[in-house]
């Protein structure tokens, strides 16, 4: 820092937040859009962003993204890159998740805790991804206060909150495929409709499992006393009779969602592009060409996020569905979605799997899209997801209705809360089979086209008005801006007192 800046900083200081996400493109690309809403944040001086990525994504999102041309016009903002303890080869997908989390535990928590004393401007308020424990860990340490950002639905957060009572009811461990459709009781909330099937995907073991353990660990931190704050990608019209059971645990809960749309609304009327991709893979926007030329609400877009993996069999499945359902849909293959790449070129892959297809009424594109985008194009009228979070969230604002398909995760709860307890859409999970496929897609995109859409419609309209001024998320925003403000401030006098008797 210069010394007139440094003059300056200490008449007036500026809030320095530091924004660190899991490297995945799902947490990347909301906590950027965090940061970008935080920077944007207007009143005295603004607020300081860091934004601490991966060094593998990082090269990823400058060489795939506007990211940095975008950020650039944010004088207070910086990227800073860290070691995620893997091989910079490949992004992580399928249950590698799990290993990049525990790895990062390992290798990246000293690297992180060295980072944060050399910060310069001294960082005054951590934003850390919920599911990285050592975020919080190491930032308490250093005496910084800490704001845990759960990046996936607030239900699966929920769920992970109340599992000790769940194992100790002898609710879990599910006994076997028959047990599936067994309910659970203990999360309040939701006892009407969460079965052990709907449990998020990594409840699937034995009630001793060290990476369950892990995660009741580093929920039920968040609640030590005082808990810390906390910011989620939701609104309140969705997700409101939970939010309220979880504002009494945490009462500083902040659902600020959705974060894409609140972004989008607001940038509008100011200088800086309104589209933001933070995508980690080349988008083709071929796929936008070929939807111009498709009747309105007539495709069903097929995309199963970035770390799903499936076998090839299932992929055949899904084709064999898709193809004799006879409905118009474009079929976006991110490259690896087969567990083993090299078996795409087996005998029964049919081949515009492979190489990707564009016909009248179908396409095949084998790599990735511009999902907001695709989601809202005139023609596209339903979507088969995997049921990522921000995917879900994409499709709500979109307005069109869902068939889920999860993968892992909180997927398996979110399918639960969009087909069972919202209607906007079906939950196929557990299941792969052509026939199944074939006729949920008739049913979605043909026979109760007209009750989903509807559904879909008055969602969007719902999300849309949150993230408008007056609205739910846009209040909670103004609410976790002063509440940054105030952190920080505090921080900056606790670490005076405490230099000033250093100095005596
Ligand atoms: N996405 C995209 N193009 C694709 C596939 C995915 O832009 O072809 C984006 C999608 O819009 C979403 C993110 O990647 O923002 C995926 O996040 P999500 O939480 O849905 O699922 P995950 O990939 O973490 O399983």
């Amino acid at each position: 820092m210069t010394e007139a800046a440094a003059i300056m900083e200490q008449a007036s200081p500026i809030p320095h937040v530091l924004i660190f996400p899991l490297p995945v493109q799902g947490h990347v690309s909301s906590m950027l859009k965090l940061a970008e809403l935080l920077s944007l944040a207007g009143g005295e001086g603004g607020i300081r962003v860091t934004f601490l990525n991966s060094d593998y994504n990082h090269k990823r999102l400058i060489q795939f993204s506007d990211a940095e041309s975008r950020f650039r016009k944010y004088p207070g903002f910086q990227f800073k890159t860290i070691d995620d303890g893997l091989p910079m080869d490949q992004l992580t997908k399928g249950e590698k998740v799990l290993d990049l989390m525990r790895e990062m535990g390992l290798k990246t928590r000293p690297i992180f805790k060295d980072l944060l004393a050399q910060m310069d401007p001294p960082v005054t308020c951590v934003i850390g991804d919920g599911v990285l424990g050592f975020i919080r860990d190491v930032s308490v340490e250093v005496g910084i206060p800490i704001i845990r950002f759960r990046t996936v639905g607030v239900s699966c957060f929920w769920i992970n909150f109340w599992l000790p009572e769940i194992i100790e009811a002898g609710e879990l461990p599910v006994q076997g495929n028959g047990d599936m459709d067994r309910m659970i009781t203990k999360v309040p909330g939701m006892e009407s409709f969460l079965r052990c099937r709907d449990l998020p995907g990594y409840c699937r073991v034995s009630a001793d499992d060290q990476v369950l353990a892990r995660i009741v660990r580093t929920t039920r931190e968040s609640s030590s006393s005082p808990p810390s704050p906390l910011i989620l990608n939701t609104f309140d019209d969705f997700d409101g009779p939970i939010l309220a059971q979880v504002r009494h645990l945490f009462p500083k809960t902040y659902a600020i969602g959705p974060l894409h749309e609140h972004l989008k609304s607001r940038l509008q009327g100011t200088t800086t592009t309104s589209s933001s991709s933070n995508s980690l893979w080349k988008e083709e926007a071929s796929c936008l060409t070929w939807l111009d030329t498709q009747p309105p609400g007539s495709v069903l877009y097929v995309n199963f996020g970035s770390i799903t993996v499936m076998r090839r069999e299932q992929l055949v499945e899904f084709w064999e569905g898709l193809t004799s359902s006879k409905n118009r849909f474009l079929w976006v293959i991110r490259p690896g979605l087969v567990s083993h790449e090299e078996e795409l070129d087996g005998d029964e892959i049919p081949e515009e799997l492979v190489e990707g297809i564009e016909k009248e009424n179908l396409k095949v594109l084998v790599g990735w899209a511009p999902q907001e985008a695709v989601l809202s194009h005139d023609a596209v009228g339903g979507f088969l997801t995997h049921s990522g979070w921000n995917s879900t969230l994409e499709s709500i604002v979109a307005g069109v209705p869902m068939i889920c398909w999860p993968f892992f995760a909180d997927q398996q709860v979110n399918s639960r809360i969009v087909s069972e307890v919202l209607k906007l859409g079906l939950d196929m999970k557990d299941v792969c089979d052509r026939r199944v496929v074939e006729r949920m897609v008739n049913e979605l995109m043909v026979e109760k086209k007209e009750e989903f859409g509807r559904k879909a419609v008055e969602m969007a309209r719902m999300a849309k008005e949150s993230v408008k001024e007056g609205g739910s998320s846009y209040e909670n925003l103004e609410l976790l801006i002063e509440d940054i403000k105030l952190m920080s401030s505090q921080a900056r006098e606790l670490k005076g007192c405490k230099s000033s008797n250093n100095i005596s």
